[in-house]
């Protein structure tokens, strides 16, 4: 991606995490944005698609290669990359844009880039760091979300191959999605050590998909119920190794969750500065709602929890790039990140009165941070991850 000669937003520029290079991609994916996604997601949120099409211009740019290597056609980076692109991408006035990107290149290709063969790799990779195909991750069933080694889908072997049956709930890019990332449990017996991971490609005779309708928001981005009626798996369907899919499924969280953690930082960034601006032009009497002190009080407040927010997501990421395990940290930021962005844009919207229940970015944001607590592992699982980990 050519750099661009832009100056760092001010909010980053003290988070001793990012080098030119990422403020040079920062400022790019702020100008994609805000020039190239603005003006066309409207229509994108009522349609409840993103055109494939923006899928390829993503590609183009570079944004789905971030962590991939460059033999595949990436860039080869650390998490670093990604975090600016969840931020970034996150100040968007179609927040469901960034969950189609996301659910491609942060949620479902790690998995391959982690635990794929050579020969999957080379079958897929390029592909989807170029946007021709789409990949969308399936773990979540409808009796079992939060409790994923509660999963009901199986796998059994059938000569050479595989046959999976069962459904999954909720899933991102299902109806956009070319290519399927999908846990069943090849040892039902085993409980969590008997989930294995699969790819699953749309053309499978048997996979058939129901979109399901009614989002409060991300509204842009599809989501599906996916159901696999005998469908039959070549042997080399089988992504990393048999009855090892809960603990892959874990490792991927971890970026996962952070860039969603990453993704708030950057919503509630957006929704602040829009409400600062607010604040300071609304008349009220002889003056604005800005001489309150209450309004003052109250940025001020949401300014403080803001950065809190941003440098756990950072010193998150610095203990990632170290390779340090940080579970317990990561479910921190994320639990953390998606209730204080959720407070400061509920605080923000009261700000704008009326005008911020109709249609306004403060409006949509607030629709689409309420994901932020249930998606990605919601907050009471983040608190039980922590909880195990301080030994309680
Ligand atoms: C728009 C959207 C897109 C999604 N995209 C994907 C996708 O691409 N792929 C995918 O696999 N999944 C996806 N999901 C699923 C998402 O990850 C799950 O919704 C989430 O994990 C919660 O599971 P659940 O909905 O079954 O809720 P449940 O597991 O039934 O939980 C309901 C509520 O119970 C509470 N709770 C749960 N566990 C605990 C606990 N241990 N302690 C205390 N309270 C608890 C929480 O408040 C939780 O919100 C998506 C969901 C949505 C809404």
């Amino acid at each position: 991606m050519a750099a661009v000669d832009t100056q760092a937003p001010p909010s980053t520029q003290c988070s001793f995490l990012f080098d030119a290079e990422h403020e040079a991609f920062r400022a790019e994916v702020r100008r994609y944005v805000e020039q190239e996604l603005n003006p066309r997601s409207d229509a994108w949120d009522e349609s409840g698609r993103i055109p494939r099409e923006e899928f390829l211009r993503a590609g183009e740019l570079g944004l789905f290669g971030l962590a991939v290597p460059e033999a595949y056609g990436g860039s080869a980076g650390d998490c670093r990359m990604p975090l600016v692109m969840a931020e970034e991408m996150a100040r968007a006035r179609s927040r469901g844009v960034s969950m189609g990107f996301g659910a491609h290149s942060a949620i479902a290709m790690p998995h391959l880039v982690r635990f794929g063969t050579d020969e999957q790799k080379a079958r897929y990779l390029a592909d989807l760091v170029a946007g021709r195909r789409i990949a969308a991750l399936g773990v979540t069933e409808p009796t079992a979300g939060s409790n994923v080694a509660g999963m009901k889908s199986t796998v059994t072997r059938d000569g050479a191959g595989w046959v999976l049956r069962g459904e999954k709930m909720f899933i991102t890019n299902s109806v956009n999605g070319d290519l399927f990332f999908v846990a069943a449990k090849t040892n039902p017996a085993a409980g969590h050590r008997g989930v294995s991971m699969f790819l699953v490609e749309r053309k499978t005779p048997g996979f058939s998909v129901e979109e399901l309708k009614g989002k409060l928001g991300r509204r842009a981005s599809d989501t599906g119920r996916l159901r696999f009626d005998n469908c039959r798996l070549p042997a080399d369907a089988l992504l990393g190794q048999e009855n090892h899919g809960f603990y892959q499924i874990m490792q991927c969280f971890e970026h996962e969750r952070l860039v969603i953690a990453g993704g708030c930082v950057g919503a509630a960034d957006m929704v602040l500065e829009e409400t600062q601006k607010w604040v300071q032009n609304r008349v009220y009497g002889e003056g604005t709602l800005a001489d309150m002190q209450v309004t003052k009080q109250r940025l001020a407040k949401s300014a403080t929890e803001l950065e809190a927010a941003r440098q756990l997501v950072y010193y998150c990421a610095r203990r990632v790039m170290q390779s340090i395990p940080s579970l317990k940290e990561v479910a921190m930021a994320k639990a953390f990140c998606a209730e204080a962005a959720f407070r400061i844009i509920d605080d923000c919207l009261q700000l704008h009165g009326g005008y911020g229940y109709f249609d306004s970015p403060v409006e949509r944001a607030y629709r689409d941070i309420r994901l932020d607590r249930i998606g990605g592992g919601a907050t009471e699982v983040m608190y039980d991850i922590i909880a195990k980990q301080m030994g309680i």
